[in-house]
């Protein structure tokens, strides 16, 4: 059967593989620990999940305008001003079916085939395999352990050529969790001003910070016209399922996105669009008590790895990920891949992880921490039974 060429530089989705099959596993009544997705294990908060409840009660259930309702663009500005400082407007916005979503219209639109983006590693897998289904090279630049998987300015330029179209950010980083100093934003804007670049900036967990302040490039002066925000309620307000992201764009550059999501999935979900309007405007304590559970579980989850004999894993800044060094573990147990490790702790302790040849992280292995304490716990113990 002949594909599409494009369709042979992608594979499924590591994260994504990984969710299935934990979830078949557990199907099957496989006794799990799951550290796998990167999905908060909280409810929906109510307020949210009342919003959308009464938008289906009220029969909100046609389409909107492919950009999303006015209501919500206004109170993604707004939330954004309010957040980080910004000065975007409704008209600035998109709103589109997920993070990803709005980051599959950012590359389809901005960039060409032949084209590169510079893309710091570890990486999270969809930005690679986006960049690459639209004919582009990902040119990867090491954040490297020794310096907190944070990046210099220095590396970002040596791999600028003349084919640079784009330059992709991710504060906090999915998996590193690690949290990108302010200043090199600056830089990396001013760079992208100096050689006509895009800098697109996710920032699906920037209010997910630990002890930093929540921070948006956006907020920067001459950012609206460089810079592409894509951002996400998934994480922030345990929305996942809703699939409710955004883009903020000058204008431009949005123009071209909302033709191609007015020619492939159209509006975001209408209802979900009203539970998201309230997720913005309403209170946020539910973020504020979620992110002091995710410290407490950073804390226990980094300190237990540590213990682990050949495990070594940096206090993440931000997000819900422990990116665990497995390189002394891999040699103890006479194995090459973290792949292969990740399958051993699944097979003999029934804990999911996901490998790091996903996130360009060969000696390491991800674990998601958005779980509860007692789960975490047992997780860890399972962890020693293998590891000891
Ligand atoms: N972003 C989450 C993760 O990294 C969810 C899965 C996905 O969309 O990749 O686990």
């Amino acid at each position: 059967m002949r594909l599409a060429a494009r369709s042979a530089r992608i594979a499924i989705s590591g994260t994504a593989a990984v969710m299935s099959e934990a979830a078949r596993l557990k199907a099957e009544g496989r006794d799990l620990v799951d550290f796998g997705a990167g999905e908060p294990d909280f409810a929906t908060p109510e307020n949210i999940t009342a919003a959308g409840i009464a938008a289906l009660a009220a029969h909100n259930t046609k389409y909107t305008p492919t950009a999303g309702t006015a209501a919500l663009r206004a109170a993604i500005a707004a939330a954004h001003r309010r957040d980080f400082g910004s000065d975007y407007a409704a008209d600035d916005v998109l709103v589109t079916s997920g993070g990803k979503h709005g980051l599959f219209n950012a590359i389809s639109s901005l960039v060409d085939d032949g084209d590169e983006v510079i893309l710091p590693a570890p990486y999270w897998v969809s930005f690679r395999d986006q960049i690459r289904y639209v004919g582009a090279t990902p040119v990867l630049v090491e954040a490297g352990e020794a310096a907190g998987f944070s990046l210099s300015l220095a590396a970002i330029e040596r791999a600028l050529t003349p084919r640079t179209r784009a330059i992709l950010l991710n504060s906090p980083n999915n998996p590193s969790g690690a949290v990108l100093p302010p200043e090199l934003f600056r830089a990396v804007l001013a760079l992208c001003r100096e050689h006509r670049l895009w800098l697109l900036s996710d920032e699906c967990y920037a209010r997910l910070v630990y002890d930093a302040r929540p921070y948006s490039v956006g907020a920067e002066p001459g950012a609206r016209e460089r810079a592409i925000i894509c951002g996400s309620l998934s994480k922030t307000y345990a929305m996942t399922g809703w699939r409710i992201g955004y883009v903020l764009a000058p204008p431009a550059a949005r123009a071209a996105m909302l033709a191609l999501q007015s020619h492939s999935t159209g509006n975001a979900t209408t209802f979900a669009q009203a539970g998201a309007v309230e997720a913005l405007s309403g209170p946020q304590d539910a973020v504020v008590a979620m992110l002091a559970a995710y410290r407490e579980r950073r804390g226990l989850i980094v300190a237990g790895l540590n213990a682990l004999p050949g495990v070594s894993c940096q206090l993440p800044a931000g997000a819900f990920y422990a990116w665990a060094n497995v390189s002394g573990a891999l040699t103890r147990l006479g194995m090459s891949t973290a792949n292969e490790l990740a399958q051993k702790l699944l097979r003999e302790a029934g804990v999911v992880t996901v490998p790091g040849e996903v996130f360009g992280g060969p000696a390491h292995l991800r674990f998601s921490y958005a779980a509860a304490p007692e789960v975490i716990a047992a997780g860890l113990q399972r962890l020693r039974t293998v590891l000891h």
